[in-house]
Formats: structure tokens, C-alpha cells, sequence
């Protein structure tokens, strides 16, 4: 049988070459890694939730107009995806202080921001993924003022969407990073949301409780990841209501 071409493994997913050009296979993994990758641990489970609900975002995404690289959902743990040239930041959207931020400014966590702030932070591992300014980004070149303006409203959409669809099963997004792709129609390019959008690149708070159901379980060993991931999943409708734990989850179509 022909092995299939591995492009890229990163910490969560592997990229493979997609069935026709302008295609990549996008497989979600079990592994978790945080603060740059000196935590790492294996969650059953995990990638098979951010698999779906990665794909129930960007379909949302899709019927609001908001441009994304999903395509479809080919199995359990991967999903056939436009292949981007991807812009090297990560760009942050936060409603409330918490994480990095909280600790750059000296804000109780949970503490409401005046608007959402959007951040940019270079993606680098060697240099921890610094935080850059628009000067920064325009001067090395990295993106342009255009795509700047651009990478903004796209982020601010995506917010809004998250936002209402998380309110609407007792979920507040704290914050959350997206990743964002140039593709090209003919001469035109175009900036596209990329990668995943899951519990593991947000902050979920319960809204009555503050319950944490995103990644700052592992990263702050507060829990079991997937109980928490399967919690989110089962308010969206995503798993079946009576799924408990999702070491074997069932999906619904
Ligand atoms: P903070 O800057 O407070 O650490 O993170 C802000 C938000 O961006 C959080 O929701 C966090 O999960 C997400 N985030 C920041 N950096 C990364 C990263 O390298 N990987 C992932 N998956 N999420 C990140």
C-alpha cells in the first residue's frame, strides 16, 4: 500500500498531502503540550473531540461568511482542509483578562475588558511565541498594514460568532487564538481562518460556576481534559447528550 506524504507534524495535528492540489489532510492527535511544550501528556480522546468541534466552528463560520480553510470532515480524526501559506502569528482575541495577560498588566483573572483587544505574538517555539506590536509586524515584513486590517476584522468576526454560540449553552469565552492563511484566487489573495479553532486554543468558562473546560486543565492541572471537552462538546450538540466520558466518542451527524 502507498504511504501518504507527511508535510508538517506539529505539537496536536499532522498535515498529510490532500487528494488534489490546494488540499492538505489535517490529523488531529491525542498529544497535549503546554508552556512551550515542557508539559506534554497523552489524552485519550482529544483529538477526536477537537476534530469535530473544530469542524462544527468553521461550518458555522462558513454559513456566517467568514472565510475558512475547512472542507470536510473525513473520518474520526481528520478533516480535508485548504492547504494556506500560513502567516507566521498567532493572533489573540480576549473579552476577559486572564492567562498572559493577566499577568502582563496585573489583572484579576475574570476581569471584564473595557472591549475585545486583539494581540498578535510571533510564532516561534525557540522564542516562546513573543508578543509583537503592528510595527513589528509590518517592519519584518511578516504581513502587511492590509492584511493587518484584514487578520482584525477576521479575528473580531470570529469572536462575535464564538462569543454568542458559547453564551447560548452557559459558556464564556474568555479569550482564544485563531491562525490565519493566505491563499490565492487566480492574482487575488485572500487571508482565511486556518488550523483549528477547539478547546484546546480558547478559554471556556461555566457561567454560573467559572468552571474551566478548555486547555487550562492540563495546563493547570485541574482535571481530566476530556470530561471537559466532552462537557462542550454535549451543550453544543455535537456528542449525544447521554455520552459521559469520551474516551470512545460517539458522533453525530
Ligand atoms: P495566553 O496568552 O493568555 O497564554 O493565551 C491566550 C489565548 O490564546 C488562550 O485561549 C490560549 O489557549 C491561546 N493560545 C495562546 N498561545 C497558544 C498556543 O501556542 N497554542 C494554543 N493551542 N493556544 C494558544
Amino acid at each position: 500500500m502507498a504511504r501518504r506524504k507527511k508535510i508538517y507534524e506539529g505539537k496536536a495535528k499532522i498535515m498529510y498531502e490532500g487528494p488534489e492540489p490546494g488540499t492538505l489532510v489535517q490529523y488531529f492527535k491525542d498529544d497535549a503540550t503546554a508552556f512551550n511544550a515542557e508539559k506534554r501528556a497523552t489524552i485519550e480522546g482529544k483529538g477526536v473531540l477537537n476534530n469535530r468541534l473544530s469542524e462544527f466552528f468553521m461550518k458555522g463560520l462558513t454559513q456566517i461568511g467568514v472565510p475558512n480553510h475547512f472542507i470536510k470532515r473525513i473520518n474520526m480524526r481528520e478533516q480535508l482542509i485548504r492547504s494556506v501559506e500560513i502567516i507566521p502569528l498567532e493572533v489573540i482575541v480576549r473579552n476577559f483578562a486572564a492567562g498572559s495577560l493577566s499577568t502582563r498588566m496585573g489583572l484579576a483573572e475574570g476581569t471584564a475588558l473595557p472591549r475585545p483587544i486583539v494581540e498578535f505574538c510571533l510564532k516561534d517555539d525557540k522564542l516562546g511565541d513573543p508578543l509583537v506590536s503592528e510595527e513589528h509586524i509590518t517592519a519584518f515584513g511578516w504581513a502587511t498594514q492590509q492584511d493587518l486590517d484584514d487578520m482584525v476584522s477576521l479575528a473580531l468576526r470570529v469572536n462575535d460568532f464564538m462569543s454568542g454560540l458559547m453564551l447560548a449553552v452557559g459558556i464564556k469565552l474568555v479569550d482564544f487564538k485563531i491562525e490565519i492563511g493566505r491563499i490565492w484566487d487566480n492574482d487575488f489573495q485572500r487571508l482565511i481562518v486556518a488550523d483549528e479553532i477547539s478547546p484546546d486554543s480558547c478559554r471556556l468558562w461555566d457561567i454560573e460556576t467559572g468552571q474551566k473546560l478548555d486547555k487550562d486543565v492540563f495546563r493547570r492541572d485541574l482535571g481530566n481534559l476530556t470530561d471537559a471537552y466532552t462537557e462542550v462538546a454535549r451543550r453544543l450538540g455535537v456528542l449525544p447528550s447521554n455520552v459521559t466520558h469520551a474516551t470512545k466518542p460517539t458522533l453525530i451527524n
